[in-house]
Order: structure tokens, then sequence, then C-alpha cells
């Protein structure tokens, strides 16, 4: 069964769809089933689609480019406050 760090450690490579399968579907499962992992990954996602819109970038951006400080920056703020 897959823990609530192993969510945390797997959560870039789930975003970015390059999780193996069988990762994925335990990963999928975890986050359905834990009350704490479910709200984080919800309002992951939601930063995620505001970075895209402020770059102005297809959501199907190069995932192998790097993150720019700014988009980081706009992640950790709307994190915290949610
Ligand atoms: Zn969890």
């Amino acid at each position: 069964m897959m823990t609530c760090k192993d969510v945390e450690r797997f959560l870039d490579d789930y975003l970015d769809g390059s999780l193996p399968f069988a990762t994925r579907i335990r990963f999928e499962i975890h986050v359905r089933m834990c009350a704490e992992c479910r709200p984080y990954i919800a309002r992951y996602r939601r930063a995620i689609e505001l970075g895209h819109k402020l770059l102005a970038e297809p959501p199907e951006g190069p995932a192998s480019e790097a993150v720019p400080q700014e988009l980081i920056d706009v992640i950790l703020k709307s994190i915290d406050e949610s």
C-alpha cells in the first residue's frame, strides 16, 4: 500500500504522466482513499493549471523544460493560500 510520503514523492511524475502504469494505479487508489492527500492533490493540480495560464503555455508543453522560479513561487503561494 502506498503511503502519503510516496504520494508526495511520485506527485511530479504522476502529474507529467511519466509514472509507470502500476504505480499510477496505486497512487490514484491512495489519493482516492486518503482524506489528506485528496485535497492536497486537488490544490496542486489547480496551482499547476494556474501556472500554465500565467505563462500562457499549453498544458501539454514540454515536460523536460526547466521550471521558472516565478512558476514555483505561484504554486507555493497558491498551496499556502488554499
Ligand atoms: Zn495520503
